[in-house]
């Protein structure tokens, strides 16, 4: 080979490793590159990892700091426990209660030492112990007195009580004399948490009480006898007082006289109320009075008692009205005593503090489905009123509405205060709305039960009797009457005097039943009666008295069909309207002629035999007085033998019996009676007794009497018992002109 070519090889060669270099180094420039990329991302990681590294260390010294923060809070949270925990069981150590925590299998977890106490510290009582094993201990041990009970029933009551779901407190005394009050409660996880009170000091005050209490009912009993001892003796001598100005007053006494003797007389009677009242009050403060229901007939009771009242508003000249709804049971089942006693003193003040005007006592209500009856009685009057602070305590005990007026009325001011506890007792309500100086409306309200199958009003009345015309008695008196006459299903056109009576039947009115007030503006009652018939109206006349001691004589009861004493008992009216509507289809059948010839011809028929047992000699010759004007056969009995004896001989129509009677009681010779006439006959018997305290009523109408009135005899109720008592077939009692001697 050539130089030349050797070169040219060689620069060949060279030029090719020239370009391999190059070519490598391109490579390596490269590979540098991406090494230099990659150490670079490399060191990125690198700076990234630190910084975790970092964070996760700084983290770890966080949670180091905050663990040992937490472990010391802990340390700290344990020691407050443990101080809470010891200083409650402190506490519970230091009550003198007895305090001990069951877990739910019943075994005891602690107990305090005043529990631990009541077991005398015995060894067996330690935790762990089951309660059964516990009270089986106590049972054999005698921890606790078990009275009566044998140990294994005692045992058994225990672990009872503590199944119940509300576990009942249990008092237990104790060995050592202590009385103690055990509670028990589950709580909510099923522990049970025991306490047990040292009541023995509260045992020995009740003790104590209880004691004091018996000592003091004794003394009450005692000063409840001696009150009824003395108020016997206060009122016999005070009757006899009464009743002899009573026969005084019937006596030739000039003016001067009369004044001193009703003096006399309204002393006595106020004197005999007070006496009352105060009983009754001290009374009813002692027992708390019971009720003592009956069946009784309230419509009847309220016309009683207005029949009390009637002398002192005729006095006075107001009018009593009663509007005793008519569809309203009259028989309830309560208290007669104590229902008589509030109406007695509501419609009494109201006629007491009224100078002019009227009383109304208003009954309505209505039936329940458990066969009882809302009863709202309200007792209206036009008296002094009463100013509307005074209002809310007149039902206080000794309250008296301090007015310049109503120191001219005599009272305890106990009246509401009785009547405001009996109603409340009987579950009502009393009020009162009043206005000074226009009046007062006082109020109650009970429920009942009705007594017995109720009479509704008569039907067919509408029958013989379609139109009704009054004439004259004041609005009140036209408002409730015809008010029910129009519930009867009449129609009624009221007239105020005689001449616009008679102008309306002269123009053609034609009713069949007229009423006519005894005393019209410009006529006599009889008189329009005559006038009407005159003027050829044949309709039935009835005559309405205001007075039902001031009878009428027997040509006025000629001159009319029927007469009516005000105020109306719906059962005299039912019964009269029932009689006048038979009459008048009679009379319709034999001609129009028959009203007037049944009044002319009447059969003379017997007279009504009374018996008064009575022991008194003056009491006798009272009873005598008394009754001299009425129309009947009289007899006396001397004592209850008698009574009984007369009963059979003499077959009284009415039988008045003093109570407290030598030989035999006027209680026995009644239970004797009612034994005699078994199931036959029932005649009326009239307690008459000086006993005023409450509760003698009912002992004695359970004894079998009828009604029951106290001393002194008064002449209006008497008379009115005589005349209720009367039978059909007897003549009637009332002959002559009787004026109740007030
Ligand atoms: P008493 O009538 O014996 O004073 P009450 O307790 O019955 O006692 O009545 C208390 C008071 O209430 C009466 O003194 C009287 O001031 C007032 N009061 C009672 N009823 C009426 C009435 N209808 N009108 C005006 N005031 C009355």
């Amino acid at each position: 080979m050539s130089l030349t070519d050797k070169l040219a090889s060689e620069r060949r060669a060279r030029l090719a490793a020239e370009r391999l270099l190059e070519l490598k180094s391109r490579e390596l420039f490269e590979a540098n590159r991406k090494l230099s990329v990659h150490a670079l991302k490399l060191t990125d990681q690198i700076v990234e990892q630190r910084e975790v590294v970092q964070l996760a260390r700084s983290e770890a010294e966080t949670l180091k700091d905050r663990n040992l923060q937490t472990m010391a809070e802990l340390e700290r949270a344990e020691k407050q426990v443990g101080i809470v925990e010891r200083r409650l069981w402190d506490s519970v150590e230091t009550v003198s209660n007895g305090f001990a925590v069951f877990d739910q299998q019943d075994r005891l977890i602690a107990a305090n030492s005043a529990w631990l106490a009541l077991f005398d510290y015995s060894d067996v009582i330690q935790p762990g112990i089951p309660y059964i094993e516990l009270i089986r201990f106590a049972a054999e041990q005698g921890i606790f007195d078990l009275g009566e009970q044998a140990p294994s029933n005692w045992i058994s009551d225990m672990l009872d009580r503590w199944d119940q779901a509300s576990i009942p407190e249990v008092t237990l005394l104790l060995w050592n004399g202590q009385y103690m009050r055990f509670l028990d409660r589950r709580s909510r996880d099923g522990d049970m948490v025991c306490l047990a009170f040292d009541i023995t000091d509260m045992k020995t005050r009740e003790e104590e009480l209880r004691d004091a209490r018996s000592r003091a009912e004794a003394a009450n009993r005692a000063k409840s006898a001696f009150l009824a001892n003395m108020s016997h003796e206060l009122r016999t001598p005070m009757n006899g007082v009464v009743a002899m100005t009573d026969l005084l007053l019937e006596g030739d006494l000039d003016e001067e006289q009369q004044l001193y003797i009703r003096t006399i007389r309204s002393s006595g009677e106020a004197l005999l109320g007070i006496i009352n009242d105060v009983l009754d009050f001290s009374k009813l403060e002692a027992e708390k009075f019971v009720l003592r229901p009956e069946p009784f007939d309230l419509e009847r009771m309220l016309h009683e008692v207005l029949t009390l009242v009637a002398p002192m508003a005729r006095d006075k000249a107001l009018d009593l009205h009663v509007d005793y709804d008519l569809f309203l049971p009259t028989r309830l089942i309560g208290d007669p005593g104590r229902t008589r006693q509030v109406l007695t003193n509501l419609i009494g003040n109201a006629v007491k503090f009224t100078l002019t005007g009227h009383v109304l006592v208003r009954v309505v209500g209505m039936e329940t489905d458990d066969n009882s009856c809302k009863i709202h009685v309200t007792i209206e009057d036009t008296g002094i009123g009463i100013d509307a602070n005074m209002q809310e305590h007149i039902f206080d005990s000794f309250a008296q509405v301090e007015q310049d007026q109503n120191r001219n009325f005599e009272g305890t001011g106990l009246g509401l205060a009785i009547s405001r506890e009996i109603i409340e007792v009987m579950g009502g309500q009393i009020w009162v709305e009043s206005e000074r100086g226009r009046g007062s409306c006082f109020g109650f309200r009970v429920t009942l039960p009705c007594a017995d199958e109720q009479r509704p009003p008569p039907r067919g009345l509408e029958a013989g009797l379609v139109k009704a015309m009054m004439v004259g008695g004041g609005d009140l008196d036209q408002e409730i009457l015809s008010k029910q006459l129009r519930q009867l299903g009449m129609e009624v056109c009221c007239v105020r005097n005689g001449s616009e009576a008679l102008s309306r039947v002269n123009s053609g009115f034609t009713p069949q039943i007229v009423l006519i007030d005894e005393r019209l503006a410009d006529a006599e009652g009889t008189d329009l009666a005559a006038a009407l018939r005159q003027a050829g109206l044949m309709s039935a006349t009835v005559l309405l008295c205001a007075d039902p001691h001031h009878a009428p004589s027997p040509s006025v009861r000629a001159s009319v069909d029927a007469v009516l004493s005000r105020p109306i008992l719906r059962s005299d009216l039912f019964r009269t309207l029932a009689s006048l509507a038979e009459h008048r289809r009679a009379a319709q059948g034999e001609g129009q002629a028959a009203f007037a010839s049944r009044r002319d011809h009447p059969a003379r028929p017997r007279q009504m035999r009374v018996l008064a047992a009575e022991d008194n000699r003056t009491n006798q010759f009272v009873f005598r007085k008394i009754v001299k004007d009425l129309d009947i056969d009289l007899v006396f009995a001397a004592n209850g033998l008698e009574a009984v004896d007369l009963f059979c001989s003499f077959r009284p129509d009415l039988v008045f019996m003093d109570i407290s009677m030598p030989e035999m009681d006027g209680k026995q010779a009644t239970s004797e009676i009612r034994r005699l006439e078994g199931a036959s006959g029932h005649v009326p018997i009239v307690a008459m007794t000086a006993h005023a305290m409450s509760g003698d009523k009912e002992e004695i109408l359970a004894a079998g009497l009828d009604q029951y009135l106290t001393k002194p005899m008064k002449k209006g109720l008497i008379t009115e018992l005589i005349v209720a008592a009367c039978p059909a077939e007897c003549v009637s009692p009332v002959v002559k002109e009787v004026v109740a001697a007030q």
